[in-house]
């Protein structure tokens, strides 16, 4: 009977709390998709510009016309004074005038509109989410919305090939993206998620030219598109994308050495943190630990990367997903999961790591290297993305 019950406590323990990192309901994504004609047709993409501001400033010194969420046109006008938008009481206010039919759309005809310090093209939306927080999103062409990417995903100094093979990268992410999740109400993000946008702010000439230069080129592998992942510094060696994510094994997504990012200031690491911060970190994470005895990196796949962090506390140990640790501490501190040494003094561990980033695809430091020693940006790419095929958007094979 004590024993039926412990298990049936078992049980119960069980299916509340599956053991981390081990959940049989985690989706395993795709790698590779087929690319609908209607989204070659328009290319547009949606980026949602961030959901935490309650209230921003737009406006506009250009002729814009406003929409509400059935297509219909409200008013038109030639300009727009900086006026307040923001959510309330289930309708957007646009200065002193509320609307209820959402999304609100903002069309500013293949012109720009400024939000707070920012400069956007094409149009805006702005809806609500089910909070009440306000949702902006930027719908533009592809091509015009990697101009506001490459000038924060690479540094505009780099030579014109590293330019290059960035540009072709962060296309065919967002293309993979757009595909992903259509129905859905953005494709990508403009922070770290996805990859930095900034809108028109910061374009710059170098930039602009290499997208100009690569206009519609994408990366597929047996005519597939997949995602071109991309990272800062591997710090010698890729990895494997099901290593770092639940998703599909790719073979231009499975690792390899890289000798070229040793110049880069993030190829070696170090970073010390508190128990007290270690803690705080696990609490967000769901976990109640009174003192951490030992903090170890476990399951080393190939390329040196952690799979899992393993914390042992006096009435046990857990064994968390590497890559969900990391960035539950913060990836601006721990730069990585290709650790080399964990050591624990008093209060403290210290994490000796190497690279910067997830470590899946494309090294950025190690683009940059490559194109200054003469490789052509597509040697660059099939470098980074073994077996992989530049193809161009408008050709007929892939409509
Ligand atoms: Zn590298």
């Amino acid at each position: 009977m004590i024993f039926s019950r412990q298990l049936l406590v078992l049980l119960f323990i069980l299916a509340c709390c599956p053991a981390p990192g081990f959940s049989a309901e985690v989706e395993i994504k795709k790698s590779k998709l087929d690319i609908p004609q209607d989204i070659v047709k328009s290319l547009q993409i949606r980026v949602s510009l961030g959901q935490e501001k309650p209230k921003v400033v737009l406006s506009t010194q250009t002729p814009f016309k406003v929409f509400d969420g059935e297509g219909r046109l409200l008013f038109q006008g030639s300009q727009i004074e900086k006026t307040a938008v923001f959510a309330q009481e289930g309708q957007i206010f646009l200065g002193r005038q509320s609307f209820k039919r959402l999304p609100l759309v903002l069309d500013s005809g293949k012109s720009v509109l400024q939000l707070d310090q920012r400069t956007y093209r094409d149009i805006l939306e702005f809806s609500m989410l089910p909070d009440g927080r306000l949702l902006i999103v930027n719908e533009l062409d592809l091509e015009d919305y990697l101009r506001g990417v490459l000038p924060w995903e690479a540094n505009p100094g780099w030579k014109p090939e590293a330019l290059k093979a960035q540009a072709v990268a962060s296309r065919t992410y967002a293309l993979f993206k757009m595909i992903e999740n259509r129905g859905e109400s953005f494709a990508v993000s403009s922070d770290v998620i996805s990859q930095v946008y900034g809108g028109v702010t910061l374009e710059k000439t170098s930039t602009n030219q290499a997208i100009d230069a690569t206009e519609g080129q994408i990366l597929v592998y047996k005519g597939k598109i997949f995602p071109a992942f991309f990272h800062s510094t591997c710090g010698g060696h890729t990895t494997r994308a099901e290593n770092a994510w639940p998703i599909e094994p790719h073979p231009s997504l499975r690792g390899g050495s890289c000798g070229f990012c040793n110049e880069s200031p993030h190829y070696r690491w170090k970073v010390s943190l508190t128990e007290q911060e270690l803690r705080t970190v696990l609490k967000k994470m769901g976990y109640n630990v009174t003192s951490i005895l030992k903090l170890s990196a476990k399951d080393i796949d190939e390329s040196g990367r952690a799979r899992f962090f393993e914390i042992k506390y006096p009435a046990g140990k857990i064994k968390i997903p590497a890559n969900d640790f990391r960035l539950a501490v913060s990836p601006m501190k721990m730069k990585s999961v290709f650790l080399r040494q964990i050591t624990h003094e008093g209060h403290t561990f210290t994490l000796a790591g190497r690279g910067w980033g997830h470590g899946v695809g494309l090294c950025q430091y190690g683009i940059k290297k490559m194109a200054e020693l003469g490789y052509t940006y597509r040697q660059i790419l099939e470098y980074y993305y073994p077996g992989s095929e530049i193809r161009v958007l408008a050709a007929p094979e892939l409509g």
